[in-house]
């Protein structure tokens, strides 16, 4: 990589902003500076870090217009959905340090006092598609706990992570939170230094990586990794209610979402007019710019991303598949709504993360076999079922995800995945103390 860090506005190609990549002798330094510092950090009481951060959080309310259009220029979310995660953050910090201070309170159990003490350096490793939020979620319960955290944030939004953190330092103690800028070399830099604790959220190959790279020290890890999350729509269900959702969880942010439905598998009696309902709704969703108003898809994040959507489609339907809606060759920087029917294991968009604005569906006529289809994947992030409701549960029950919805979206908190989607949790009581060493003490 070179020395300078471009951000590149994906509706127009142009760079927006850059900034300096952080070389491995600068990681370096910073890892120094984070350890003194953390030493000074821990030694205040917990109440105080916690009020601390929520003085911090004060600081964004001015940013928070800025930071919106930071998420949408950088990575082509659309207007809407960029002020809501920036408002969820900035509104949302002060609540985090609270929650995270209740849950690392010193307790009593049995005989034992049990104490929440800090790790020492936390990384905090972040990917693009809900730039804000991601590193947010992470870094607070990290720096509530008493670690010093530096965060390397994707290179596709280094812009809206440097401001969140310029912003937090006019308040945080010096050093406490850096912020270290690059790609995945400088990550992987970062993850070999002598921190303590890599907190990442990402996809699954770079999982693997930072799973070798921390494992001759034995870090900490939390891993909160890509999904495949299947939907299953049962003979019973409630078609308009289950279209609706097919289509919404397949779009949000452009189908660049963790938890986005990524293959749909509808009972074969009542398919036909599933699909009718899903494309007639699918072509109610407007593309566009981010600044376009009543915009649901913008464009993908970069060329890579919108090369790889466009190979998932060609491989389905030269595999067999139909495209009920859409086009066989979407042209830069969009995907327009996309619908396809006919899937099966084997194709890209059945096997792995598309991670693009596809409805993707196929038909069955055994719930015991598609409870089987559904599960057949390395990933486990969320999984929803549609259907009457003890129908849907009995269901729900044999479905391999971290998250399950049944009649509605998968996730909450603690937000979680199962199997290849990684262990680890972003927010709960279970969430911020995996920032601690658990001490159990007996006096
Ligand atoms: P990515 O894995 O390509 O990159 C994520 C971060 O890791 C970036 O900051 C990148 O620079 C860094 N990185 C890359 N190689 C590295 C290495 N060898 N060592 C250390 N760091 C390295 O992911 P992405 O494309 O930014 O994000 C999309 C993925 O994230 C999808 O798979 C999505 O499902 C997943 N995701 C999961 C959740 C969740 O909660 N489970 C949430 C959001 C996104």
């Amino acid at each position: 990589m070179e020395n300078i860090l471009r951000s590149i506005d994906p509706l127009t190609g142009e760079a927006i902003g850059s900034l300096p990549v952080s070389k491995p002798q600068d990681i370096q330094d910073m890892v120094e500076k984070a350890h003194k510092a953390q030493r000074v950090w821990s030694s205040k009481s917990l109440q105080e870090r916690v009020q601390l951060l929520q003085q911090a959080y004060t600081k964004l309310n001015a940013e928070e217009g800025e930071l919106a259009q930071l998420i949408s220029r950088e990575m082509g979310k659309d207007a809407r959905r960029a002020q809501y995660e920036a408002g969820g953050v900035v509104q949302g910090g002060a609540w985090l340090a609270g929650d995270a201070g209740e849950a690392l309170r010193t307790k009593r159990s049995g005989g034992s006092e049990i104490q929440y003490r800090p790790l020492g350096v936390v990384a905090v490793i972040s990917p693009w598609n809900y730039p804000l939020a991601m590193a947010n979620n992470l870094i607070v319960p990290a720096l509530v706990a008493g670690n010093a955290v530096i965060l390397k944030p994707s290179e596709e939004s280094p812009l809206v992570a440097d401001l969140l953190v310029k912003t937090l330092n006019q308040i945080l103690p010096q050093d406490i939170l850096q912020i270290a800028h690059g790609d995945g070399a400088t990550g992987e830099a970062l993850v070999k230094s002598p921190i303590n604790m890599v907190a990442f959220t990402g996809s699954r190959t770079t999982g693997q990586k930072i799973m070798a790279n921390a494992a001759p020290a034995l870090k900490r890890l939390v891993m909160e990794l890509g999904g495949n999350d299947p939907m299953i729509v049962l003979q019973s269900a409630n078609i308009p209610q289950a279209a609706q959702f097919a289509v919404g969880s397949s779009f949000e942010n452009s189908g660049q979402m963790c938890t986005s439905t990524e293959r749909i598998y509808v009972d074969e009696k009542i398919a036909d007019k599933f699909e009718n309902a899903v494309v007639a709704l699918a072509k109610q969703y407007r593309v566009g710019g981010w600044q376009e108003p009543q915009v649901d898809i913008g464009p993908l994040v970069n060329h890579r991303q919108h090369q790889k959507v466009v190979e998932h489609i060609h491989d389905a339907l030269n595999k067999g598949a139909k495209l009920l809606l859409g086009e066989r060759d979407p042209q830069l920087p969009f995907i327009p709504p996309t619908v396809i029917s006919g899937i099966r294991p084997g194709m890209l968009v059945e096997d792995d993360e598309t991670f693009g604005p596809i409805v993707a569906i196929d038909r069955f006529s055994s719930v015991d076999d598609v409870v089987e289809r559904a599960n057949n994947s390395v990933y486990g992030l969320g999984a929803v079922v549609f259907g009457e409701s003890k129908q849907a549960e009995q269901v729900a029950s044999q479905l391999q995800a971290g998250m399950i919805g049944i009649n509605q979206g998968a996730g909450g908190s603690p937000w979680v995945g199962a199997k290849q989607s990684g262990f680890g949790f972003h927010g709960g009581a279970e969430g911020h103390r995996q920032f601690a060493q658990i001490t159990v003490l007996n006096r």
